[in-house]
């Protein structure tokens, strides 16, 4: 029997000697900067001459690793070393493949604070976000690998007098996994190991913006024991490696997380049935979000006000579950925005490996470059309070923003920004707040402050998200106790984290048999 899963603690770096180790992480991850990182294929190592570049977004000079980068031909390569070992790897006795997940789990428990110093440097992320990251993979691991000894021998079903039914999930085959930048860790980890704990043979390309982090995983893999040409990494181009992968007819399935636009044309293409091909793709998209915390009238102004300042600017808002708009109800709007204001101009931007500094860089240019488009339509569509500075001299630095007065419908109101950008606007009631809460195409999280038992009530049942949370922020879902995914535009709710989110990595067969 394994223990019960429990969520992995995260770091108490108040003291001192979790802030000199993590410090000794970050010399470590230093001394290895540049290095060279190689595609994985059937177990074999393979360099190319072309290469991904991943650069520190707080220091463009520094690179933090060069990795190969496969082309069209490189990922057939990967295609049928993973379609050969399927036929081996879905035999594969479950509890060995959880096993290996919980081994994997203990060597990154080990290696935690090299991996969350990683991240500091190839994301961005501070010195917390990045340790809550390594804690996810971590948890993602244990979760479902103990998921996996639930299921694996089905679910009850009746049978008659001289008859024997039997309903069970086996594996679907090769997946494609296209993991985002954001999570580098956390979401790379978790979709790929749903994947192969439930018996399915995997192609990961990886953000190209944090390629390093997953090869170090890999790696992690490999000690862990998993057979060579279970899981195959092949970064590279979305165009040229993802296109060639979503149209390919033995993919499978493709588990996404990433932007709308590239979640969209990965559905369309999916559907599309190519020669040769005998199934309909599954596709398990998350996409994004534009989240919203709503202030009621009766309420914890401060718990309101802290809960949308770290919501909206953790990580410089670069999580799907950031809080980008905040309705308050126009009783206690200006107390809530005079408070937030205050607050986000406390908070420190600068370099994450500087402990001090509360948040670090947008990913790139292309990031920066879009995040202060949307500052410069916020300055025209409301009023700006705080920030709306960028500085991508040295890294791409944006200041902590906020807008107020925003019309519901304004363009920084609907439009996903992905940055550290916050809008207010104004509700004139709780009825109105929920209306104007769920008028966006998205519906991923979204929270409520309110000590009215009843407004309470009303928003689980009215307000549509996949994730609802009350009286505190809408970012931080934790693995197996807020299981994580949205509505309508952000993706297909699949629960990352959850009960039922193994089983979308597999299909029901049922074995009826007369005696
Ligand atoms: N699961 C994360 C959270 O609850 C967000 C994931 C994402 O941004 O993709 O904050």
């Amino acid at each position: 029997m394994v223990v019960p899963f429990k969520h992995e603690p995260l770091t108490d770096f108040s003291r001192e000697e979790n802030r000199q180790a993590f410090l000794r992480a970050l010399k470590k991850v230093e001394a290895e900067l540049g290095r060279e990182y190689d595609l994985v294929i059937g177990g074999k190592r393979i360099r190319t001459e072309e290469k991904i570049v991943s650069v520190n977004p707080a220091n463009k000079n520094e690179v933090i690793g060069r990795v190969s980068k496969a082309n069209r031909e490189l990922a057939e390569q990967a295609m049928q070393a993973a379609l050969e070992k399927f036929n081996e790897w879905r035999k594969f006795k479950p509890e060995a493949r959880a096993d290996i997940l919980f081994k994997a789990a203990a060597i990154v428990r080990r290696r935690k604070h090299e991996f969350s110093a990683l991240m500091v440097k190839e994301a961005g992320k501070s010195w917390r976000e990045a340790d809550a990251d390594t804690a996810e993979a971590i948890d993602f691991m244990e979760y479902y690998g103990r998921q996996m000894l639930r299921i694996k021998d089905g679910f009850e079903v009746e049978s008659r007098p001289g008859e024997s039914n039997r309903f069970g999930y086996i594996p679907l085959g090769v997946g494609v996994v296209i993991s985002p930048w954001n999570f580098p860790f956390a979401i790379m980890c978790g979709t790929t190991v749903a994947a192969l704990v439930t018996g399915n043979t995997v192609l990961l390309k990886p953000a190209s913006a944090t390629p390093v982090v997953a090869a170090k995983f890999v790696e992690v893999l490999e000690e862990a024991g998993l057979p060579a040409g279970v899981l195959n990494f092949i970064p590279g181009s979305g165009a040229e490696v993802g296109d060639y992968l979503v149209d390919h007819p033995k993919t499978r399935f493709i588990s996404f997380t990433g932007s709308k636009e590239v979640g969209v044309r990965i559905y369309e293409r999916a559907a599309k049935v190519h020669p040769g091909q005998i199934w309909l793709k599954r596709v398990i998209a998350e996409m994004g979000g534009k989240d919203t915390i709503i202030v009621d009238k009766d309420a914890d102004l401060e718990l309101a006000a802290q809960s949308i300042v770290t919501s909206a600017f953790g990580f410089s808002g670069q999580k799907c579950s950031a809080c980008s708009r905040v309705v308050a109800l126009k009783e206690v709007y200006d107390q809530v925005l005079d408070r937030v204001v205050e607050l986000t101009k406390e908070l420190k931007v600068g370099d994450p490996a500087d402990y001090g500094n509360f948040t670090g860089p947008v990913i790139d240019q292309a990031a920066f470059d879009k995040i202060m488009k949307y500052i410069e339509i916020g300055k025209k569509e409301g009023r700006l309070m705080t920030g709306g500075e960028g500085d991508s001299s040295k890294g791409f630095f944006i200041q902590p923003t906020v807008f107020a007065d925003l019309d519901p419908k304004a363009v920084i109101m609907q439009e996903e920004i992905f940055g550290p950008v916050v809008a207010f606007c104004k509700a004139e009631d709780f009825d109105h707040a929920l209306e104007i809460a769920n008028n966006t195409e998205y519906g991923l999280t979204g929270a409520v402050i309110s000590n009215n038992r009843e407004n309470l009530e009303k928003a689980r049942e009215e307000f549509h998200v996949g994730n609802l949370y009350f009286n505190r922020g809408c970012t931080g879902a934790i693995v197996g106790y807020q299981p994580f995914g949205g509505f309508n535009m952000s993706g297909t709710d699949s629960k990352a984290g959850g009960p039922d989110y193994l089983l979308l990595h597999m299909q029901a067969k049922t074995v009826s048999e007369m005696y």
